[in-house]
Formats: structure tokens, C-alpha cells, sequence
């Protein structure tokens, strides 16, 4: 093959690549389960009782986080490999009202939300976290978890841990109850945290009717009673009567990130409770959507060098024909 020829083909082959239209689009979000469930937790009623703590420990055989000299109680702040679910104040001055931004303090559970587009699933290059289709709940399965820990990464909310005080730790987080061996939702039951709460703050049922009780919540007057469902909204037990607070008109987990199964309301602004701020878009259908790209994009060159073998090939054969030097 001729010099010539050579670059020309090399061009031809770099422009088509430059040219061909490569653009960086976002899939769509995903939608929530048809039958998905989870949970809608409001601040308001909680009274720090961590009934839900506790319980979440007994059904997931995970000790107490001790303190010397202090061993009556489970001193978990944060979460952790030994801690799926916990309760964390806000204060602000002498934190003399409950539900009060200025000079309050209110509670705030943390634990999975389980999300709609899921970030921890998105990333697992082994699919140790799952999401479910039919129910919307994500699921770890430590079985096939190679430990490169990108789903602690990708999550908005910090809630996959590590065990690190382990020698063969594992990710732990937050499976709705439903994990290999307790399944609880998918024996009818409702999830344990929901189950104990006293006050309907941890109130478990599907996604579809938690939202509605959610917008109807933030539609009561300020002041008035109101009878709050406790357990499972499709089921609840006897209910608990409370004023109405002055909800801040945010239900978190209807949009955030694509949105979540786990939603809360609450009386003090989010982000004094700790909770990120985040887009509508999900992290996930933003990377899926770059990651096509890229493949497409990397098969760009494949189809110049294509060309490149071709015109090689075809001067060869010219070559011969003419007789010239082999
Ligand atoms: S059991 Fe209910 S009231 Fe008690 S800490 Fe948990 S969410 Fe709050
Ligand atoms: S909150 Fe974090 S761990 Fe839970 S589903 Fe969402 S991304 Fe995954
Ligand atoms: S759903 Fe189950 S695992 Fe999740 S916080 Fe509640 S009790 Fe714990």
C-alpha cells in the first residue's frame, strides 16, 4: 500500500470516528414496581423510642454497639456493619420544641430506601445487589459479592457497610426483611421496624397507598386531630390519635433520584436532618446512558481499522497483479 493511500485511509477512517454522532444521552429514570412496597416514615410521631432499632437487630441477629460501663443500652449513632437501621436527633439551640427548626429538635431514621433506580444495583459488576422487579426492594447476596465495595460509593444515602471488624466481612444493609431466611414480605408480613413502632412513625405498606398518605398528610390542617394509621397501612392496627404538625409540603423519596420506596416526611426542613440534595434524574440512568455511549464509541475505530485492512488487501492484490515486488 502507498504512503498516500495509507493516510488517506487513516484520515477517513478518524474523521468517520470523529464524525459519527456520538452524544451522551441519559436513559430514562425507572419507574417504580407495580407492586412495589415499602415504607413512609414521619418524623413527627417519632419519639425516639428505638423500638425499630432494636427490633431490626433481633430479626437480623446483630448485637448491640456496646460502651464500656453503659452496657443497658445499644449506643449505635451511625450505621454500620452491626447496625441497619437507627434514629438520629437533630438539635438546634436548647432543642426545647420537638418539630421546631429554631431552638427543636426532631428525629430522623436512617436506613435503606430502597431505591426506585437504584445506584448500588447499577454498579455492581456481579449483581450482589438486586433489585426486584415485582416489589421494588433491594436485596445484597453475599454468596456471589466480590467485595469491591463500589455499591458503598455509588449510594447516595451512605447505607451499604462494610464489616470491617470482620476477617470475612460482607456488605450489610437494610433488605426490607426480606433476605434469604426471613422473608417476611413474602410471607404477608409487614417488615419488623413498622411492626414494633409504637406511633406509626415507621408505617409499612405499598408504595402507591404510603404516597397517598403522605399527600394527604400534607393536605390536613395544622392543629386538627387526626387518627395516624400504625403497622401496615393495609392492615393497621388500632390508630394513634395526634395533633397535626406544620409539615414542610416535601414528601422526600416521591422524586429524589428517581425516587425511592422508603419515603419520609417531616416538620424540619431536610437537609437540617441530614438528608443530600439530589436531582430528579437518577445517578444510575445518567452513568447507563454514558457507559452505552462509550461502547458505541469504542467501536468506532473497530470499523476504521476495518477499512484500513481492506484498502491494505485490496492495493496487495493490485500490487500482484501488476507484477510488482513481493
Ligand atoms: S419505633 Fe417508631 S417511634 Fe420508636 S424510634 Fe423507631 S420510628 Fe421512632
Ligand atoms: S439507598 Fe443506597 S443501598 Fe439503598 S437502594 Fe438506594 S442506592 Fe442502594
Ligand atoms: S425493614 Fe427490616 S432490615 Fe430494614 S430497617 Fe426495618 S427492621 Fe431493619
Amino acid at each position: 500500500m502507498k504512503r498516500r493511500e495509507f493516510l488517506k485511509a487513516a484520515i477517513g477512517g478518524s474523521a468517520a470516528a470523529l464524525c459519527a454522532p456520538v452524544t451522551a444521552e441519559a436513559r430514562p429514570n425507572l419507574e417504580p414496581a407495580e407492586e412495589a412496597v415499602g415504607m413512609l416514615f414521619d418524623s413527627t410521631l417519632c419519639i425516639g423510642c428505638k423500638a425499630c432499632v432494636a427490633k431490626c437487630k433481633e430479626v437480623n441477629s446483630m448485637p448491640p454497639v456496646r460502651v464500656k460501663g453503659k452496657e443497658q443500652w445499644d449506643w449505635a449513632r451511625d450505621l454500620s456493619g452491626d447496625t441497619l437501621n437507627v434514629i438520629k436527633v437533630y438539635k438546634d439551640g436548647k432543642g426545647e420544641m420537638k418539630d421546631r427548626e429554631t431552638n427543636g429538635f426532631a428525629f430522623e431514621k436512617r436506613s435503606c430506601m430502597h431505591c426506585v433506580d437504584p445506584g448500588c444495583v447499577s454498579v455492581c459488576p456481579n449483581t450482589a445487589m438486586r433489585h426486584d422487579k415485582r416489589t421494588g426492594i433491594i436485596t445484597h447476596h453475599p454468596e456471589v459479592c466480590i467485595g469491591c465495595r463500589n455499591c458503598m460509593v455509588a449510594c447516595p444515602y451512605n447505607v451499604p457497610q462494610f464489616e470491617f471488624n470482620k476477617v470475612f466481612g460482607e456488605i450489610r444493609k437494610c433488605q426490607m426483611c426480606n433476605q434469604a431466611g426471613l422473608e417476611r414480605i413474602d410471607k404477608g408480613q409487614m417488615t419488623a421496624c413498622a411492626e414494633v413502632c409504637p406511633t406509626g412513625a415507621t408505617l409499612f405498606g405499598s408504595r402507591k397507598a404510603l404516597l397517598a398518605e403522605a399527600k394527604r398528610r400534607m393536605g390536613l390542617m395544622e392543629g386538627e386531630i387526626y387518627e395516624y394509621p400504625r403497622g401496615d397501612l393495609a392492615n393497621p392496627s388500632s390508630p394513634h390519635e395526634k395533633k397535626v404538625p406544620d409539615y414542610e409540603q416535601h414528601i422526600w423519596g416521591e422524586k429524589e433520584a428517581g425516587g425511592t420506596n422508603v419515603m419520609h416526611i417531616a416538620a424540619v426542613p431536610f437537609d437540617k436532618l441530614g438528608m443530600p440534595e439530589l436531582d430528579e434524574r437518577s445517578a444510575a440512568s445518567i452513568a447507563e446512558g454514558v457507559q452505552e455511549t462509550l461502547y458505541s464509541y469504542l467501536a468506532l475505530p473497530a470499523i476504521a481499522l476495518a477499512g484500513l485492512v481492506y484498502v491494505v488487501r485490496r492495493n496487495s492484490v493490485e500490487d500482484d497483479d501488476e507484477g510488482g515486488p513481493s
